[in-house]
């Protein structure tokens, strides 16, 4: 049988041809890239010559293309177009996965010679990027079992076979909860629900076979406006109550078993590994280096926010009384009365607001910053064969005309998508090999698609992520792009959320979808004005999450391990008020259980705030599009990936250590006689 992933590609960009590839070309593939690279790990070890850093460590970093090949297609269809075949196998694969790599790090020959020349590194003559790929190298294997004894070293490897099955059981089980609910309404209950949202709630009814009917369901473009709109505060609490039992219903897609088995097993791998608790190890390998540092950080900001979200909760009861209603606020209630709120003291709503943000006037609006900053173009391809027809392409090129590498915009949300908003790759950047990048949402696909502004800045967000993996420019493919410390990583995606809402740039997309009229400075004002408005409850449930996520990994106990338990002490510890939820509940926390990366490291995102908002303070202070800036940013950032410690990429940035004023002062933290 031909099998695409065993051929060359002869596809423009070197694009996977999505109309050959097949589910069942996977497998083999997979199975065949294992091989080879065991083969490939062979010849390094049975080298008769002593290790050098040509034959051994650019010789491993080099293994492995057919398993990246085949990878970097499915995974990523498991994520964004999944179905019941690529579900299955990705059970199989991640279980094959985790032992593939356990061997890696299990092979005692191939790190014997990686621990040679780690002791000589001083002495090999090597340049900045190649010491730390040696670096990384060497602490890639300890953190994978390599020093460990033989017996602690199979227990690593069955743990880390487990969690890899538990974790993509977590996300499976969300995806199919998050299928699973719908609520159908007639015209006749949509009281107060803006246009827009009524279309898409028409076009997701079409889709799943109500016909005429509106559905609405718990993705977040769904029930984000009906919380926020709808005049029904019943159908209101029913949803709301939807959404934070996804993972937690009474079905065999319940998440409680599966997530408290993940914390254990996490626990006991950090004490094999010589670690107090998970949070501990993971963070052995990021900016924050230990708990207590993010703990620090978050505790700087939590006080603030907590005097500020108990404003906010008086002024929604205020609203509540206002209203000629007498109930308590509950968590369910917050949207609605926010949204009142926000109409009463800045005279605006989210329905002034979306028919400015029609999706491709927004993405046409990244673009153009992304141009105006790096002078990089984007140009759409109509002819190539994609996996998903909402998928558009783009070609990347520099200012000279040389080729960045294609962009693939992925924005509506699906039954076969998993939920959140995130960039992946299908090829990353390694010397002259350029990348294939892709932004994936989950916008409610109705026609025109109108954004509210956190969906804007999600997709600015992603784009970020997206300029970090095209305009890498380094000579190692595991240092290239977003391959950075998970802490690092959102400084490129969260940097580019403030260009969203310059008036410059708002000016330059922000269109009228009717008609075509620019957006005044007025709205832009209201805008601006706004922005820090409702951020005491966006911080609080931010960083409560953050809290839950640091409590699930820093000890809970020995299983059974009981969910609400570990969520009660977690929230009662840091005192949060009754009607502010955290932004996750456990059971459909992605970000920490469905996969290691983000676990224990709910906080990066506020970590990484304090550098982009230092950080954009530097444009500011320079123009938004000052060249010399925007050039210090992509040769210090952009370009270099994980090259280099990033502490010393930002300063060569920043010329400075970040300061942690201007995220306080962008969230509004700070006594207003304090801000500038
Ligand atoms: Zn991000």
């Amino acid at each position: 049988m031909s099998n695409p992933f065993f051929e060359e590609w002869q596809t423009p960009y070197g694009i996977p041809p999505f109309d050959r590839i097949d589910d069942q070309h996977f497998e083999p593939a997979f199975d065949q890239g294992f091989e080879v690279q065991l083969e490939e790990i062979n010849t390094i070890t049975a080298n008769p010559d002593s290790p050098t850093f040509a034959n051994t460590v650019e010789a491993l970093e080099a293994s492995g293309s057919l398993l990246d090949k085949v990878a970097g297609v499915f995974f990523n269809l498991a994520s964004s177009d999944t179905n019941p075949d690529r579900q299955a196998l990705e059970m199989t694969v991640s279980e094959k996965w985790s032992n593939h790599t356990s061997d890696l790090y299990g092979n005692d020959a191939l790190f014997t010679r990686i621990e040679h020349l780690y002791k000589a590194r001083t002495t090999l003559d090597l340049a900045p990027d190649q010491l730390r790929l040696l670096t990384d190298m060497y602490q890639n294997f300890v953190r994978g079992g390599a020093s460990l004894g033989s017996r602690e070293k199979a227990e690593v490897r069955k743990l880390n076979a487990q969690l890899a099955q538990l974790e993509t059981q977590f996300s499976q089980n969300i995806l199919k909860d998050t299928n699973d609910f719908e609520l159908i309404l007639d015209r006749e209950q949509l009281i107060g629900l803006p246009e827009s949202v009524q279309a898409a709630a028409a076009t997701e009814a079409e889709a799943r076979g109500h016909s005429g009917g509106f559905a609405f369901t718990i993705s977040r473009s769904s029930i984000t406006p009906f919380l926020q709109f709808s005049e029904d505060r019943e159908l209101r609490q029913h949803m709301y109550e939807a959404y934070t039992r996804c993972g937690d219903n009474d079905n065999e897609a319940n998440n409680r078993g599966v997530l408290g088995e993940i914390a254990g097993l996490r626990q006991q791998r950090a004490t094999l590994m010589g670690f107090e608790t998970h949070a501990d190890f993971m963070l052995d390998d990021r900016m924050a280096a230990n708990p207590g540092n993010v703990h620090q950080l978050l505790d700087q900001i939590w006080t603030p926010a907590q005097q500020k979200v108990q404003q906010e909760a008086k002024d929604l009861q205020d609203q509540i009384q206002q209203a000629g209603q007498n109930f308590k606020l509950a968590p369910h209630d917050w949207w609605y009365y926010t949204e009142k709120l926000r109409a009463q003291r800045f005279d605006l709503s989210d329905n002034d607001i979306k028919p400015f943000f029609e999706l491709s006037r927004v993405r046409d609006g990244a673009f153009e910053v992304a141009r105006q900053l790096f002078g990089i173009s984007f140009s759409r391809i109509n002819d190539l064969a994609l996996y998903h027809p909402d998928v558009e392409a783009y070609a990347v090129t520099d200012a000279d005309g040389s080729e960045i590498g294609l962009f693939l915009a992925d924005y509506f949300s699906r039954s076969s998508k998993r939920g959140g908003a995130w960039m992946s790759e299908f090829r990353g950047q390694a010397l002259n090999i350029r990348p294939i990048i892709v932004n994936c949402c989950n916008f409610a696909k109705s026609e025109p698609c109108l954004l509210n502004l956190d969906e804007v800045s999600t997709l600015f967000h992603e784009f970020g992520h997206g300029l970090h993996g095209l305009m890498s420019q380094v000579r190692y493919a595991s240092q290239a792009g977003t391959n950075v410390k998970q802490d690092f990583v959102e400084l490129p995606s969260q940097i580019m959320e403030h260009w969203a809402l310059e008036p410059e740039v708002l000016r330059s997309y922000a269109r009228h979808i009717e008609t075509g009229e620019i957006i005044t400075d007025e709205l832009i004002a209201k805008i601006l004005q706004a922005q820090t408005f409702n951020q005491g409850f966006m911080t609080t449930e931010y960083l409560a999450a953050s809290y839950l996520d640091l409590a699930w990994h820093q000890g809970v106990g020995d299983p059974p391990i009981n969910v609400d338990t570990v969520e009660q002490q977690a929230m009662d510890h840091i005192g949060l008020i009754a009607t502010v939820a955290p932004r996750y509940k456990s059971t459909y926390f992605q970000h920490i259980f469905s996969g290691d990366d983000y676990s224990a490291g709910y906080y990066a995102y506020i970590w990484a705030e304090v550098l982009d908002a230092d950080g954009f303070e530097a444009f500011k202070e320079n123009g938004i599009f000052d060249p010399a800036t925007a050039k210090a940013f992509r040769e210090n950032i952009l370009e270099r990936g994980g090259s280099d410690d990033p502490m010393a990429l930002y300063r060569a940035f920043r010329g400075r250590d970040p300061e942690v004023d201007a995220l306080l002062r962008n969230r509004g933290l700070v006594n207003s006689t304090e801000a500038a």
